[in-house]
């Protein structure tokens, strides 16, 4: 578990976090998702005991990353935003170097190298040197040698960036899996990303967390109560069946072709009541439905709704999450 307690980095005058609080329970994959600059770097090195902080803690299981360092850091594995490769080092000798800077030795590091290989699909390309391997590769083993010393909780800052779209879905892959024995948790400034893969997303903005919850949650917060529908009529008819339907309010209609309308309707009550209404409003006429849905809020709607509300100076919500966790 870690704990994130009103934590707050200035670089002069610059605010990177501003009184930053959360907790990180075991066994999920988290997204840590905001635009460039909104602070995901600065917090994770700061949880990995890289940076310091100007105010604030952070508990790794416990023992704070700045008063016991040394018991905090060996429960976590980090993966930098530019992790420090030696391009004429093979894949093995640099996971020797950093085993050995965590403490591993003897037959016990080989067994965890061997592993960490394994894991993240580099065995076949272990003796290879470091600069002959593609940008994928350098990444699996960026993430490789944050596995080593068997952490509980992985850390990553934007493992796919930069990646080519295979490699990024490689990538994601290896983090699902991981997250089945670890707790793991990831930057992105991609919505689609931390969606596919996450159970939990905390989403920062300017330094500030302005929501954690899941997915799911995120997008039932933004129902936007609005049905969408094609019927096989013209768009007069289409006019007078909706004012005689309770509870719609039509937002936009449009005959796309002759006899064939295209609406949008906002429902003031419930959403399948509504739905189910106005099926039998033309059913009634003999009018098919050829297709109706609910138009429901995606992340990205919900990224620019909350990350907005910040910039218009409004609070953000539910802003510990730990509720959920
Ligand atoms: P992200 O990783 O989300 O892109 P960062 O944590 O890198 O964001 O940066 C957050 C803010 O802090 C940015 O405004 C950035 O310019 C600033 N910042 C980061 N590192 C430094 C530094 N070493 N000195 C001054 N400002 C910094
Ligand atoms: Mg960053």
């Amino acid at each position: 578990m870690i704990e994130v307690e009103h934590l707050t980095k200035r670089y002069g005058d610059v605010t990177a976090v501003s009184d930053l609080s959360f907790t990180i329970q075991p066994g999920q994959i988290y997204g840590f998702l905001g635009p460039n600059g909104a602070g995901k770097s600065t917090t994770m090195n700061i949880m990995t005991g890289c940076l310091s902080a100007t105010e604030g803690h952070v508990r790794i299981d416990g023992h704070d990353i700045f008063q016991e360092p040394n018991q905090a850091k060996r429960l976590i594995g980090y993966l930098p935003e530019q992790p420090p490769l030696y391009l004429n080092e093979t894949p093995l000798e640099y996971l020797r170097f950093v085993g050995e800077a965590k403490g591993l030795k003897g037959p016990a590091l080989t067994e965890q190298i061997g592993e960490v290989l394994r894991q993240t699909g580099l065995e076949n390309v272990r003796g290879r040197r470091i600069a002959a391997l593609s940008k994928g590769y350098k990444q699996r083993l960026g993430i490789a040698q944050a596995l080593l010393g068997d952490p509980q909780m992985i850390i990553l800052d934007e493992p796919t960036v930069g990646l080519d779209p295979l490699q990024i879905i490689e990538i994601r892959d290896l983090i699902k899996e991981l997250g089945k024995t670890h707790t793991v948790l990831f930057s992105s400034h991609i919505l689609s990303e931390v969606q596919a893969i996450c159970g939990q997303i905390l989403i920062l903005s300017k330094g500030k967390l302005v929501a954690f919850d899941t997915p799911e949650n995120l997008e039932r917060r933004m129902t936007s109560n609005e049905i969408v529908f094609t019927a096989d009529a013209p768009q007069d008819v289409v006019v007078d069946i909706l004012v005689q339907t309770e509870g719609v309010s039509p937002l936009d209609l449009q005959e796309k072709s002759p006899g064939l309308t295209e609406a949008r309707i906002g429902a003031e009550e419930e959403l399948y009541d509504v739905s189910r209404r106005l099926f039998f409003a033309f059913a009634e006429r003999g009018i098919a439905l050829l297709e109706i849905g609910l138009r429901k809020a995606n992340l990205e709607d919900i990224f620019i709704e909350l990350t907005e509300k910040e910039a218009q100076g409004k609070e953000g919500q539910n802003h510990d999450g730990s509720a959920e966790a």
